[in-house]
């Protein structure tokens, strides 16, 4: 079956008009037509700023499908309920253009970890094909900084040295990221065994020193779970694992760019600090996401959704997001990141993250994962291998 994909294209390097052959699934071949509107320049600058929103015939603006590494559930579905909570999750995500995933389960009790693993891997083979693509799954916790959990149950903590080694084992099979406070007992030997067989130790809900953070990425540390939230910050005097992260080019780092977890001032020196493909947006996302304000559970603690802001009930400690990855690209554009970098950084560079070399940009030879956008960066319609779906207002 043979598509051609009209718009103003979100490439590795800009925003140009062309087309997109699709083939079975895959993309056939890019071509850029410059000649068919304005001039790249103009597009690239991003399509929230005047230069790019109105440009005419050029069509909608089509990026390459999104990657949540870090998503907890959407549309009062839950990534650690029942196959059909994983499905109710994978297809509120495919509507807000995000075409894989990786389920997360925050920390649970420890005998919860390989059931939570177990009921992943048995729904992946039939998960919906009108949903985003699980590729794996993400475990945030057990192995937390106390004094960094966040919104974690802290009666749930444990260290690598301390767990029952088979629950650890029993877990491994489409782990594909996890999250390790690098300071604690056995942290670094399991990173170092993480790194040998391709799963992504994210250091983060840490209280390390810039040493211990250094010493981190070193043993094998790929990523970093939300920089700046549950770590220290930029002390001048204390660095700690922001610094670490931000300091270290080869270091992946998350960003919850929902606002509310870092503040847009902070943004720039991130993205400038960093290099363009190791900054990863994530949603964070609670099952709660899109569902509105009020109230939900989050791993045995409640929380409080109020104005876009999740909070553990009664204080201000934020539990995670309610945006998606749109969200987080529009954001990042708003706040003068071109267009490209911020799906970039939602596409290509998780992509790279999970070593999924067969998706995350509009390139010959990869699936057609696409995204259409319009001026005012809204998902339109999905693509997720053949044929469009079409989101309602
Ligand atoms: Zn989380």
């Amino acid at each position: 079956m043979r598509e051609v994909v009209v718009g103003r294209l979100v490439l590795a390097d800009g925003v140009v008009p062309g087309r997109i052959v699709v083939e079975d699934g895959w993309i056939a071949e890019v071509a850029a037509e410059p000649d068919a509107g304005p001039p790249a320049g103009a597009a690239a600058r991003g399509s929230m700023g005047s230069a790019g929103r109105r440009d005419g015939g050029a069509g909608p603006i089509v990026a390459p499908g999104f990657v949540d590494v870090h998503v907890h559930g959407w549309g009062g579905h839950d990534a650690t309920g029942d196959a059909d909570a994983l499905s109710g999750m994978a297809r509120a995500l495919l509507r807000r253009g995000v075409t894989s995933f990786l389920p997360t389960a925050p920390t649970l009790p420890e005998a919860e970890i390989p059931r939570f693993a177990e009921r992943v891997r048995a729904w992946m083979p039939g998960a919906p094909a009108d949903g985003a693509e699980p590729l794996g799954f993400n475990l945030e916790g057990p192995f937390l900084a106390p004094t960094r959990k966040g919104a974690h149950d802290p009666d749930l903590l444990r260290t690598p040295a301390g767990i029952d080694p088979t629950i650890v084992d029993a877990s491994l099979d489409g782990l594909r990221v996890m999250t390790i406070a690098p300071e604690l007992p056995g942290s670094l030997e399991l990173i170092e065994r993480f790194a040998a067989i391709g799963i992504a130790a994210s250091l983060g809900h840490s209280a390390a020193t810039f040493a211990e953070a250094r010493a981190g990425y070193r043993a094998g540390g790929r990523t970093t779970t939300h920089i700046f939230n549950a770590m220290s910050g930029v002390d001048h005097r204390a660095p700690g694992l922001a610094v670490a992260a931000l300091t270290d080019d080869d270091a992946y780092v998350e960003l919850i760019a929902d606002g509310h977890h870092v503040h847009p001032a902070l943004w720039p020196l991130i993205r400038r600090a960093k290099p363009a493909d190791r900054l990863l947006l994530v949603s964070d996302a609670l099952p709660f996401a899109g569902m509105g304000d009020g109230r939900t559970r989050i791993g045995g603690l409640e929380v409080e959704v109020r104005d876009g802001r999740a909070t553990l009930l009664g204080t201000e400690t934020l539990a995670g997001s309610v945006i998606a990855l749109d969200s987080a690209v529009r954001n990042m554009a708003r706040e003068g990141t071109p267009l490209h970098a911020a799906v970039a950084a939602a596409s290509a560079n998780p992509a790279a993250l999970l070593d999924a070399a067969d998706r995350g940009a509009i390139e010959a030879g990869r699936r057609a994962h696409l995204v259409e956008l319009d001026d005012d960066l809204r998902v339109c319609r999905v693509m997720r291998g053949t044929g469009w779906i079409t989101v309602e207002g």
